[in-house]
């Protein structure tokens, strides 16, 4: 007897990198639930459609949820 088991692709979510929304949490707005702008699901990462802004981050190379990664901010080295 042998049985089957799926070992990949059974609930995998991605985690927007702007706002951290996810595949089962999607933000609303205007009452229309977010999408995804770019996905990977590899990286479990994602830019949704309320997050624009962080393609931008996300073509260069950030695969990480950076709620303080606004354009421009996070390019920089400076404080204050
Ligand atoms: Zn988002
Ligand atoms: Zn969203």
């Amino acid at each position: 007897m042998t049985k089957l088991v799926k070992t990949k692709g059974a609930s995998i979510n991605a985690t927007c990198i702007g706002c951290g929304c996810d595949d089962e949490h999607a933000c609303c707005n205007h009452n229309l639930p977010c999408h995804w702008l770019v996905v990977d699901y590899d990286k479990q990462a994602g830019v949704c459609s309320e997050c624009e802004e962080y393609v931008t981050l996300w073509d260069q190379g950030v695969r990480e949820y950076k709620p303080d990664g606004r354009r421009g901010d996070i390019l920089g080295d400076r404080h204050g």
